[in-house]
């Protein structure tokens, strides 16, 4: 079993597996409790803002409004990222002296630090996972005494979920049907943004319109994602998967109107 201190560049870049160990230990005795939670950019996944709004009991329309800002990224797709504040430090909107006021729904990468994934092709196609130590010179926490191993860790910040509902996204985003191609129509963008983060709006897209007249949708996946969001987040990457990648994931109704599917964005 390896144990790392995160605090030489030598150990911080060695590759970590998921028995070996490392050194840390965040509390609000280190001088730098919270100094973390500022001037930083945090990229937010689908999940993260699903869990984020609903901690704030908000709707995924006003979440994004007032927390987040979005580019479109080098794929043509839209990225978002978590706003800080206008503050000299860049705060993070969640962060008191106390520390993070949203703690139990705090994003992925709040929750994997000091891990940082080391992705390659290789470790994609195997969905094997290794992960080296972020090495940032502040961090008290990362001279603490106390050891974990990268499994442990990751089940005691609760990565498991965020990691199941990521292979949803990522299925899109590192399909082989959008390498090398940018995608430059609005329309699309939109469509993507609305199914990724915009969970409130994509519900009134599927209830609200005429969208299931289009599509064949049982009745039991009808009743499922109206009143469950994990399965209204699952199935928007369905919808994507069809509208995006072209991939049968969801049947259109035998008779369809060509302006309907116009109407819906995609044709
Ligand atoms: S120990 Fe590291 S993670 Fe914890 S508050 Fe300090 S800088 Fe942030
Ligand atoms: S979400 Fe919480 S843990 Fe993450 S940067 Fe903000 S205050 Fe810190």
């Amino acid at each position: 079993m390896e144990i790392k201190t995160g605090k030489s560049k030598s150990q911080a870049l060695t590759v970590l597996r998921a028995k070996d160990s490392f050194r840390f230990a965040c509390h609000s005795g280190l001088a730098c409790f919270t100094r973390c939670c500022r001037g930083i950019t945090i990229f937010l996944t689908p999940y993260d803002i699903l869990r984020m709004k609903n901690a704030l009991g908000i709707t995924s329309t006003s979440f994004l409004k007032e927390y987040t800002v979005s580019f479109i990224g080098d794929s043509g797709l839209p990225v978002v990222f978590l706003k800080m504040g206008d503050d000299a430090d860049e705060s993070c909107p969640f962060v008191t002296s106390q520390g993070c006021t949203i703690y139990p729904h705090r994003p992925w990468s709040c929750r994997i630090y000091p891990l940082q994934p080391e992705s390659t092709k290789i470790t994609e196609k195997t969905d094997r996972e290794y992960y080296s130590i972020m090495d940032i010179p502040f961090c008290l926490g990362l001279a603490e005494n106390k050891t974990s191993t990268v499994a442990d860790w990751k089940e005691s910040q609760g990565i498991a979920i965020y990691r199941e509902m990521e292979i949803f996204f990522k299925k899109i985003m590192m399909s082989p049907h959008l390498s090398g191609k940018k995608i430059t129509n609005k329309k699309i963008q939109d469509m993507f943004y609305m199914a990724c983060y915009d969970l409130d709006r994509f519900r009134r897209f599927v209830f609200e319109s005429k969208f299931l007249k289009l599509f064949e949708v049982n009745l039991k996946t009808t009743e499922k994602i109206k009143c469950d969001e994990v399965e209204l987040y699952k199935f928007a990457m369905r919808w994507l998967e069809y509208g995006l990648l072209g991939q049968h994931e969801l049947k259109v109704k035998p008779g369809v109107m060509k302006r309907q599917k116009q109407e819906l964005g995609i044709e």
